[in-house]
């Protein structure tokens, strides 16, 4: 399960945190370092799995009784 959506934009591609609306876009990486698609989905993964510890399945009517830690 993903739990970042890709959009394009104007000169890239944007990568948005379903759970929380975080983005990341390829405009914020070098090219010269690497894939811009890899390292922006390398830094939303990473997110994911530090704020929300994904990956998860959240139903709606879970999520605000319990506490994920
Ligand atoms: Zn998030």
């Amino acid at each position: 399960m993903k739990t970042y959506r890709i959009q394009r934009i104007k000169g890239g591609m944007k990568f948005t945190c379903t759970i929380c609306g975080h983005s990341v876009s390829t405009l914020d990486f070098d090219a010269r370092v690497g894939n811009l698609r890899t390292q922006a989905a390398t830094t939303i993964n990473a997110h994911s799995t530090q704020m929300h510890h994904a990956p998860m399945i959240i139903s709606p009517s879970d999520s605000q009784q319990r506490t994920w830690r």
